[in-house]
């Protein structure tokens, strides 16, 4: 099989009204991200670096809030762009456009069951 083919779309589904980013792999899996798990879970620097802040133990906790507060739960996905040939991104209903979610990103982020298992 294509080495390639499990990091790569064949179709990519954004359902505001659920809430959901479906991704159909070409190795024929299929992932659902909810977009509170994708916000959450942006790969920008700016967001590893408020995460590792919080993860800090008695770490100062500083947190700048630009834009609108958005509250887990009533994120939306504003648009979505292609990347190249390997990523996609996402500006969200917070004004957050720095995300650039890879493929390969995504596809180890699956929250299915099967993928949770092999991790
Ligand atoms: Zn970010
Ligand atoms: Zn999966």
């Amino acid at each position: 099989m294509d080495p390639t083919a499990s990091t790569n779309p064949k179709e990519i589904t954004v359902r505001r009204e659920k809430r959901e980013v479906h991704i159909r792999w070409q190795d024929g899996h299929e992932s659902v991200y909810g977009f509170d798990l994708l916000r959450r879970e942006c790969p920008c620097a700016l967001c590893n670096d408020e995460r590792s802040k919080q993860a800090a133990p008695g770490g100062l906790s500083l947190t700048l809030l630009t834009g609108p507060i958005v509250k887990a739960g009533e994120i939306q996905v504003a648009e979505v762009k292609p990347v190249g040939r390997y990523a996609i991104n996402f500006v969200w209903s917070d004004g957050h456009d720095s995300g650039i979610y890879s493929y390969t990103f995504l596809r180890e982020a699956c929250p299915c069951v099967t993928c949770r298992g092999t991790r």
